[in-house]
């Protein structure tokens, strides 16, 4: 299991966090919620325009109806005034000067031709018109007004003009896609003269004019017959022309089609029936500039959430920032507690709300860590000092363990165990073994003379002597009352007898003084000296036996045990 505090030291703060999340959170939300406003309000816009669209187009329509209505009524009524101010009996010449004459002063007819009952052209005039178009003089659009005499050159078109009896008026088309309004009027009848009409085709630029008058609404609109041929266009037309005449005759009038791909763009069309001559009129649209406020507003939404969202999502993340900072601060604190810093404390005067109330916990928790931290290590040092003493106890207690109370030597218990281990070792080295038990002669005398107490003292004395006489790697011990033993390690029984006889020498050599009162006295020890051969049972039996002769031989004497027999002797 890994130990947590090394894990928290090589870890850092994660970058990913509640904070990062807001940021996004607060991003998204905001984009989100301004393309959903752009979205409503894009919408609504559509709608509404659409709603303009279906209010605007059928009034200008029906408004531009009445006035090209109004002004073919004003071109019929001035080609029907004019034929009947013109005397039928002038002759061809006059007629001629008369209709150059008065095309110069009209600004609504581009040609004029009076026709006799049969169709035959006795005067016209219009053809300069054309001239002067060549010459640059006239805007083209003109150009197409000179077509007329190419049209009444058909001699069955002329005899069917020729046949008019009442102003009237009528289109007519050269080509598919053109057509022209001729005003048609008989000159008054006289008995001499033959029937004469005047024929007066209808300025294009006329009706365009009109037509440029309504497009204050609209983009353009086309003046049509019912074969969808222009009769006169105004604004930005696309180049589909007029709407189909289907779709009016299919009774959806005004028809209006939203979008509709054309050259311009996408543009909204609607149509009007006029109600004369099978014309009809269609009004466009280009869509961007009847969607344009839709879409400048839709703009501005779509600036203002972005600039918004920007502004939020800087501002949540200065604060998201700022609150890692603050985490930051937090977790390098707890880092510095897991590296046994107990003196960090985190500076919560300079923030506020929850991160204020956990600096604050963090700083208690830390003094309560210090406290507890300085106790534990009082209670150590406290600890440490008994269990010196428990050592030192401790110690003292092995020693007197093993110790004789009276003499400071080794108990007996010490030396059976030393023998043990020395009897081991010796089967390894067989360097020799040999033990000397002592025993001080007379004792009991000497205890019945002086006490109990002065005999404790003999003992002692002794005992400084043999230790004093022994080598370091001999052991000495207390076997009993008054008899001592000795371990001589290393030691054959010739050795062993030797040092028997220098302790035998040198405590009978010895002055014990017991008591100040008393005269110095003599000791002496009786001592048996064995050798370890097989058996320990046999060192000390032997040894004993040893020491018994020395009493029986009189006391004060080194006795060795018998020899013990090689294997090769007794073999
Ligand atoms: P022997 O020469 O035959 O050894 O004669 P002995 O008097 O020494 O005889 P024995 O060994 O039987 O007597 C031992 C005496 O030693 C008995 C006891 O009064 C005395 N003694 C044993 N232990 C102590 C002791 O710790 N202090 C004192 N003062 N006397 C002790
Ligand atoms: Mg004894
Ligand atoms: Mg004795």
């Amino acid at each position: 299991m890994p130990n947590p505090q090394t894990t928290f030291r090589n870890v850092s703060l994660p970058r990913s966090g509640p904070g990062m999340r807001t940021v996004w959170l607060v991003f998204l939300s905001t984009f989100t919620t301004a393309a959903v406003m752009g979205c409503v309000a894009v919408y609504s816009w559509y709608v509404e325009a659409q709603t303009q669209i279906a209010e605007v187009h059928p009034a200008t329509l029906e408004w531009s109806a009445e006035s090209v209505v109004r002004r073919l009524d004003q071109a019929l009524d001035r080609a029907e005034r004019l034929a009947a101010t013109t005397n039928p009996a002038s002759s061809d010449a006059a007629l001629a000067a008369r209709s150059s004459e008065l095309l110069a002063a009209s600004s609504l007819f581009s040609g004029l031709v009076f026709l006799d009952a049969e169709g035959n052209v006795r005067a016209s005039d219009g053809r300069g018109i054309a001239y002067q178009q060549l010459l640059g003089i006239l805007e083209p659009k003109h150009a197409i007004d000179s077509e007329l005499f190419d049209v009444m050159e058909g001699v069955q078109l002329r005899r069917e003009l020729a046949g008019v009896r009442s102003a009237l008026m009528r289109l007519l088309s050269h080509g598919d896609d053109r057509a022209w309004v001729i005003l048609s009027a008989p000159l008054p009848r006289t008995r001499s003269r033959a029937a004469t009409t005047l024929h007066a085709l209808l300025r294009s630029d006329v009706l365009a004019d009109q037509l440029h008058l309504d497009l204050l609404a609209v983009g353009g609109l086309h003046l049509a017959d019912k074969e969808g041929r222009i009769i006169a266009l105004a604004g930005e037309v696309s180049p589909d022309g007029p709407l189909p005449s289907e779709a009016l005759r299919a009774g959806a009038i005004p028809h209006l089609e939203v979008p509709w791909t054309t050259g311009i763009g996408w543009t909204v069309r609607s149509a009007l029936p006029i109600g004369m001559l099978d014309l009809s009129i269609t009004a466009e649209q280009p869509v961007l500039l009847a969607f344009t406020p839709m879409l400048i507003a839709a703009s501005w939404i779509l600036a203002a959430g972005a600039v918004l969202g920007a502004a939020f999502t800087l501002l949540a993340s200065l604060l998201a920032m700022s609150s890692t900072r603050r985490l930051q601060v937090l977790f390098d604190g707890f880092r510095a507690l897991a590296k046994d810093d107990f003196e960090t404390r985190l500076p919560q005067e300079h923030v506020r709300g929850q991160i204020q109330h956990l600096y604050r916990g963090f700083n208690a928790a830390a003094d309560h860590l210090a406290k507890v931290r300085g106790q534990a290590l009082a209670n150590v040092e406290v600890l440490s000092k008994q269990n010196l003493g428990f050592q030192k106890h401790h110690e003292h207690l092995s020693k007197l363990s093993i110790t004789d109370g009276l003499t400071d030597l080794h108990n007996h218990r010490y030396f059976q165990d030393q023998l043990s281990k020395e009897i081991k070792r010796l089967t390894r080295t067989h360097e020799g073994l040999s033990i000397l038990i002592l025993d001080i002669d007379d004792f009991k005398k000497l205890n019945d003379t002086f006490g109990h107490a002065a005999g404790d003292e003999f003992l002692k004395q002794l005992a400084r002597i043999l230790t004093e006489s022994v080598r370091a790697t001999d052991l000495l011990a207390r076997y009993g009352g008054e008899e001592f033993v000795v371990i001589a390690t290393g030691t054959k029984l010739a050795g062993a007898q030797l040092l028997a006889e220098k302790l035998r020498t040198k405590i009978a050599e010895t002055s014990f003084i017991v008591d100040e009162s008393m005269r110095p006295q003599r000791v002496t020890v009786s001592i048996g000296v064995s050798e370890y051969v097989h058996s320990r049972t046999g060192l000390f039996t032997s040894a004993d036996a040893a020491l018994y002769r020395a009493k029986a031989a009189g006391k004060n004497c080194v006795m060795t045990a018998e020899p013990p027999e090689s294997p090769e002797s007794s073999a």
